[in-house]
């Protein structure tokens, strides 16, 4: 079983970020709304996350680590209706095939924390008591210890630091209502307090996405039968750089997806031209029964079953919004 978590392994453990992004999942999933992550040497020596979520019991913890134990997929309807972001329960049995995992946890209402502790895919998970707060941390060092090959592929530490910054920065712009913090090597690099009311998103925005947008952002909120599209575009004419904030949201998830971003081109090139280079942040909210998200392991990627209805919806939207500013 443990080869079949290695082999699963290449599908959601590419790199330090996207083990960051799965256990950071995990804490959503579980209620928190204070998430801290401290990485070591880019990832590759560790990758240690706290949360002050809703804990796992001494007796699921053992069975965490196995994969699909827990997956929430009880059949295969369930996929329509899946709301948290989990639910392949593949994610901590691959990271613990090829590191060295400690899973340290403590419901309220448990008086002792526990830690399971699992090194490779040959080793037995362990079960020891252990002092930890309310909420859970999962501790993975020497990232590909046991697959060289995989760990040649890993780059400098400031590369895969920067992967990891940028899914905290996507996470973050997910999640206004929970703290974030990322150190690095030590030092506190990024901090996203909690944002309390809901007029100041605007200052998160403005500490990830810069001020220039922040301030100068179209806000955008727009219905269609159950469809809702939120969020913020750049206003014409910010400079190029802006590009590189392309971030949209399907139910709460990060997506690059090729339908949304047909539509979003087209509104901005309809009003544009082809060389403006869009910024936005924006968020698509739909009944969880109109999408698949089960189509890319790394679920960026949603199948709408209304394709063209979204698409269209999503465009109108958008060059609704641009119409009304370029007034
Ligand atoms: P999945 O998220 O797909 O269910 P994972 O392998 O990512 O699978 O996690 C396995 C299970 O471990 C989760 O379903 C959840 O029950 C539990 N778990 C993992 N991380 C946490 C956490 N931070 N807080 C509470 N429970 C957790
Ligand atoms: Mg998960």
């Amino acid at each position: 079983a443990r080869l079949a978590n290695q082999i699963a392994a290449g599908e959601v453990v590419e790199r330090p970020s996207s083990v960051v992004k799965e256990i950071v999942e995990n804490s959503l999933d579980s209620g928190a709304t204070s998430i801290e992550i401290d990485i070591e040497k880019g990832g590759h020596k560790r990758i240690l996350i706290r949360d002050n979520g809703s804990g796992i019991p001494h007796d699921e913890l053992a069975l965490a680590l196995s994969r699909h134990a827990t997956s929430k997929i009880a059949k295969l309807d369930d996929l329509d209706t899946i709301c948290s972001l989990g639910f392949r329960g593949e994610a901590l049995a691959s990271i613990s095939s090829v590191a060295r995992l400690s899973l340290s946890s403590k419901p309220k209402d448990q008086a002792q924390a526990w830690q399971a502790h699992c090194e490779g895919r040959d080793m037995q998970v362990q079960v020891n008591p252990v002092a930890h707060p309310d909420g859970t941390s999962v501790d993975v060092v020497d990232l590909f210890f046991n697959t060289p090959a995989r760990r040649k592929f890993l780059k400098t530490e400031k590369t895969e630091f920067t992967h990891i910054d940028e899914v905290v920065r996507r996470i973050a712009l997910s999640r206004f209502d929970v703290s974030f913090s990322l150190k690095h090597n030590g030092k506190l690099l990024r901090k996203y307090p909690a944002v309390k009311a809901q007029n100041s998103e605007l200052k998160r925005l403005n500490t990830i996405c810069g001020k220039e947008f922040s301030e100068q952002s179209i806000e955008l909120n727009s219905q269609f039968q159950t469809f809702e599209l939120k969020g913020w575009l750049a206003q014409p004419g910010q400079s190029k750089t802006q590009g590189e904030f392309q971030y949209f949201y399907v139910n709460g998830r990060m997506m690059r997806d090729k339908l949304i971003n047909h539509a979003v081109r087209q509104a901005f090139e309809g009003l544009m031209g082809a060389d403006f280079y869009p910024a936005y942040v924006l968020y698509l909210t739909l009944e969880p029964n109109q999408v698949d998200v089960n189509v890319h392991p790394a679920k960026h990627e949603v199948r709408f079953h209304q394709a063209r209805l979204v698409h269209d919806f999503i465009f109108r939207a958008l060059t609704d919004s641009l119409n009304q500013y370029c007034q």
